[in-house]
């Protein structure tokens, strides 16, 4: 059975996150975003308040939830700021691989920490010069002994200059792309660990993205998540997990845009009208809460099939996409029904605007996605239809009345003419191309070498179907 309802205990944790972020994040975004700076006292607080690493598994003193929790939490924190939900969801993201990971000593090492006390822990694959090709990792790993020496820079890594550890992906050798990425542990105080400065943005300015540098720095075996060879399928398994919460941000995101922009269309006055009055801008108000439920289903989707322990890698990317695009097009339209108010730094839209550009950007772009459902539907989506050459398209006669005239049925594969007879035409009268291009029909469910070709017997039993 489907149900889109949520449990008393989902209900109450949304009802939680949402007094959170409506006492504390939201009279605070705008400041911190003018000042650029993350709001680590947030993030504390929602620490303590346990709405942040829901995930950690009980056994490991966590709470023990699963992903639909994390969605109904980050809506509701990123329907007040975008940037604060980015920074406050990254532990998750950082402790995922550890989570997926074989190595239970290392869950034990470091989840019980991150659980008791006030931690931050990020994820590192992007490097200068690499972002979506995750096999074009620069970063080195070289084995000494059972420990491993890293050399390398990260990019873009949130909650990187604030972090106390680090998931971060290397290679023992660039040549060998895939096959090569192995994963760790890295701690922030470790010899040779430097954190960049805080990269100036154009949006989410309350999460703080930085680079990490490291000379030499020894990582212990016990330390390792994925050995070489096993660190890029964990990175995707990892991001088809954590790219159904993008979409939870995303919803949150345009759900607020939505929310502001009816507030504003009813209170405006245009040709002696509220502008809600005009057709085109309800038009513009039923796209936006179309687009916002839609997305909130994929996301709750995705999260439901990362829930069930099936790999969601498609659901997440679909999620996401639909999501982060849908979400820009809430931003942009709910800014221009405001009008020029909306282009002003003294209504909220103009935030969210920049804040949610970054949806299409990071975990993956638009165009990655793209690429994942693309080669699903092209390669593992197993189709209902039969092939275009196998389809029962009649036009002068039906199947059963060609048989019963003893005629054979025979399709073009170039233009899908369809010819009846005992043989196929020499040529196609609409193409031209010669007789071997026709196929019969009905298609044989296994062809022997000859056979094709064949017309069917005046006493053939079988339909069409
Ligand atoms: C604010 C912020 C926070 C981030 N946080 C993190 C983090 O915590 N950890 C982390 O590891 N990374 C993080 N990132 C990095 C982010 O994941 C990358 O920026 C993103 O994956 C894109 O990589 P790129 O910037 O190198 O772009 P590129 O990979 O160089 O791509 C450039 C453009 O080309 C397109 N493109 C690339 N390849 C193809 C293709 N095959 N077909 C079609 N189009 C293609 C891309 O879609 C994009 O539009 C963050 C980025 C930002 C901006």
């Amino acid at each position: 059975m489907l149900n889109f309802r949520l449990s008393d205990a989902q209900e109450k944790l949304k009802q939680k996150a949402r007094r959170f972020a409506l006492e504390e994040v939201l009279p605070e975004a705008w400041r911190f975003d003018q000042k650029d700076d993350i709001p680590l006292g947030i993030l504390q607080k929602a620490f303590e308040q346990g709405i942040m690493n829901t995930d950690i598994p009980r056994e490991y003193g966590g709470q023990g939830l699963g992903l639909i929790e994390a969605a109904l939490i980050t809506e509701e924190i990123a329907a007040a700021c975008p940037g604060v939900a980015t920074s406050l969801f990254d532990n998750s993201l950082g402790m995922e691989p550890i989570f997926l990971c074989d190595n239970d000593q290392l869950r034990k090492k470091y989840f019980p920490k991150i659980a008791k006390a006030f931690k931050l822990i990020c994820f590192a694959t992007s490097e200068p010069t690499m972002g979506s090709d995750v096999a074009g990792i620069r970063c080195r790993a070289e084995k000494d002994g059972d420990d491993y020496i890293l050399n390398g820079t990260k990019y873009w890594i949130t909650n990187g200059g604030v972090a106390d550890y680090m998931t971060v992906f290397a290679t023992v050798d660039p040549k060998r792309k895939h096959e090569g990425i192995c994963a760790f542990v890295v701690e922030k105080d470790w010899k040779g660990v430097t954190v960049g400065r805080p990269i100036p943005k154009m949006g989410q300015r309350c999460s703080n993205t930085a680079a990490l540098n490291f000379k030499n720095v020894r990582v212990p075996r016990e330390n390792v998540i994925a050995k070489p060879g096993e660190g890029f399928a964990l990175a995707m398994r990892t991001f088809a997990r954590t790219r159904p919460i993008i979409g939870a941000f995303a919803v949150g995101a345009a759900r607020s845009c939505m929310e502001f922009a009816i507030d504003y269309v009813k209170r405006r006055q245009a040709f002696g009208l509220p502008v809600a009055g005009f057709q085109a801008v309800q038009f513009k108000i039923a796209e936006m809460y179309q687009k916002v439920e839609t997305s909130r289903l994929l996301v709750w989707r995705s999260a439901w099939e990362a829930d069930g322990g099936t790999d969601a890698t498609v659901a997440a990317s679909i999620a996401k996409l639909y999501a982060a695009e849908s979400a820009l097009e809430v931003a942009n339209e709910a800014l221009q029904v405001f009008g020029g108010y909306g282009y002003t730094q003294m209504f909220p839209i103009e935030k969210f605007l920049r804040d949610i550009r970054l949806y299409r950007i990071y975990e993956g772009t638009s165009e990655v996605q793209r690429m994942i459902v693309a080669g699903h539907a092209m390669n593992a989506y197993e189709p209902i239809m039969p092939p275009l050459e196998d389809l029962p398209v009649m036009r002068e006669k039906t199947p059963s009345e060609a048989r019963a005239e003893g005629q054979g049925i025979w399709r073009c594969r170039m233009c899908g003419y369809v010819h009846y007879g005992d043989a196929p035409p020499v040529e196609c009268p609409y193409c031209f191309f010669p007789a071997a291009t026709f196929k019969s029909y009905p298609p044989k469910p296994s062809k022997p070498a000859g056979e094709e070709g064949v017309p069917l017997k005046k006493d053939s039993k079988k339909d069409a179907g």
